[in-house]
């Protein structure tokens, strides 16, 4: 069997790095996997205006670099790779990569979460054909052109502002009146003359043209039921998050979403020996700073349980 590490960290988010900085500290000589995104959602985010010392704000991806060089400058081994297969059932745990096994007394899950989609058979054919989840990766690609932003919460203000940067008018398409985004979000959007609204409403289909790139939405009035062709070049999808949490289905407990249940004021899971930070556990708060603190907590939490079964 190959060799057993103490931690083996999943995700490379700002929890996933704030536990491997913590875990090498306490000489774990931890193992991240970095997974699909290494650095997590914040590498497809711009400013970052609210982490705790960075009195300028900071680019996501560079944060990320600085969380990552942090972790590793105490010894944390950084693995491009992803666990694609999990088994909490024996111990030491056992996980696979594309390219290997790994065995770990402790395993730590910072997996995160990723942005949801509507359903609709055409955002999935369209995507990357003009339907995009990540304004900051794909709103260049607009220059000029008049986009959808589907959602009410932070994200779609966040995002709808940042698009106007390219697109000529960027309408906010959100299924009721009231919005779910922060106050000062909701109004820096509507003081943009470029950005336009359509309450009450939802995307039910989205038409490509000839070229195969998306010509219009349909957005169908939640209230009378109509539905209208409006004609689009962008269908923007910021409509939240769902845990990245289907390799542990089953061996976790976990909420009616997927999040990963912990015990309270912890980051103990249903399986001894297993602890889950950042947005996998998370649905409230969702920061990077939180993300942070609970990746911190996990690394002590794990430091503990190591040291309370080995030597007690
Ligand atoms: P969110 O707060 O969960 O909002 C999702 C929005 O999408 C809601 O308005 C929801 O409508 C709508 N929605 C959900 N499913 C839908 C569907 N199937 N069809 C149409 N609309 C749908 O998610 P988020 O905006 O991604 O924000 C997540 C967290 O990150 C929040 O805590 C937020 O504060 C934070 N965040 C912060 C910043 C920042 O401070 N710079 C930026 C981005 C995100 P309903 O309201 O009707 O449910």
């Amino acid at each position: 069997m190959s060799e057993v590490h103490d931690v083996i960290i999943i995700g490379s988010g700002p929890a996933g790095y704030t536990a491997a900085i913590y875990a090498a500290r306490a000489n774990l000589k931890p193992v991240l996997f970095q997974g699909m995104q290494p650095g997590g959602q914040l590498t497809i985010t711009t400013d970052v205006e609210n982490y705790p010392g960075y009195p300028e704000g900071v680019l996501g991806p560079e944060m990320m670099e600085d969380f990552k060089s942090q972790a590793e400058r105490f010894g944390t081994s950084i693995q491009f790779e992803e666990i694609i297969e999990i088994d909490l059932s024996k111990r030491p745990f056992q996980m696979k990569t594309e390219f290997g096994e790994h065995a770990a007394k402790a395993v730590i899950i910072a997996t995160g979460a990723s942005a949801k989609l509507i359903g609709l058979d055409s955002e999935r054919k369209l995507m990357g054909h003009g339907v995009s989840a990540c304004a900051t990766c794909d709103g260049a690609f607009f220059p000029d052109k008049e986009v959808l932003v589907v959602g009410g919460g932070d994200t779609a203000m966040e995002e709808a502002t940042f698009l106007t940067r390219y697109a000529k008018k960027v309408t906010v398409v959100h299924r009721r009146e009231e919005f779910r985004a922060s106050k000062i979000m909701v109004e820096r959007a509507q003081k943009n003359p470029k950005i336009d609204w359509a309450l009450n409403r939802v995307v039910t289909d989205i038409i490509a043209g000839e070229n195969g790139k998306v010509r219009a939405a349909v957005l169908e009035d939640t209230q009378s039921g109509d539905s209208a062709e409006v004609e689009t070049q962008g269908v923007f999808i910021a409509i939240g998050h769902q845990p990245n949490s289907t390799i542990f289905e089953g061996q976790l407990d976990m909420d009616p979403n997927g999040y990963i249940l912990v015990e309270k004021g912890t980051t103990r899971t249903s399986v001894e020996g297993v602890f889950a930070c950042g947005d996998v556990m998370d649905h409230v708060y969702r920061q990077a700073v939180t993300a942070a603190g609970t990746g911190c907590m996990a690394a002590i939490d794990s430091e503990r349980w190591l040291e309370s079964t080995e030597n007690g």
